[in-house]
């Protein structure tokens, strides 16, 4: 597949299946990675890579089933994953009410841009390096 324009929207993201899509209308307001340990046990990776949509640019298609877990802050994070597949396909925040929090991977695409900064950075694994430009913040 052609890689696509990174100006270019609307987008799609879909789980492993495609049973579980997000399509957004507009560029994303905010990127960010969080290598907290709740962020790599629920990814499986070394961190989470995340994009954050307006309410009113998201437009979500098929069926999911969710589940909400607690923050560092004793506020809720809700993931919203395929119920065939399991993959999360988008999360909601307490901590941000109107807003739709994207797995950036879920949309396949190589060009999507990069994360502004990582939080907890202190938490992540000792290999990981980063690019210049992307801040780290040593918690959230
Ligand atoms: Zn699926
Ligand atoms: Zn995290």
């Amino acid at each position: 597949m052609a890689e696509q324009d990174p100006a270019a929207y609307p987008k799609t993201a879909a789980c492993a299946c495609g049973g579980l899509t997000v399509t957004v209308s507009a560029a994303p307001q905010f990127v960010h990675a969080c290598a907290c340990l709740e962020c790599q046990r629920s990814t499986g990776s070394a961190f989470s890579y995340s994009a954050f949509f307006p309410e009113s640019a998201v437009k979500v298609g098929g069926a999911f089933k969710s589940w909400r877990r607690s923050s560092e802050a004793g506020r809720w994070n809700e993931a919203n994953f395929c119920p065939t597949c399991g993959v999360n396909v988008f999360a909601r925040l307490e901590a941000l009410p109107a807003m739709f929090c994207v797995p950036v991977g879920c949309f396949s695409d190589p060009g999507f841009p990069a994360p502004g900064n990582l939080y907890w950075s202190s938490k992540r694994h000792r290999w990981l390096d980063l690019p210049t430009g992307i801040e780290r913040i040593e918690t959230q």
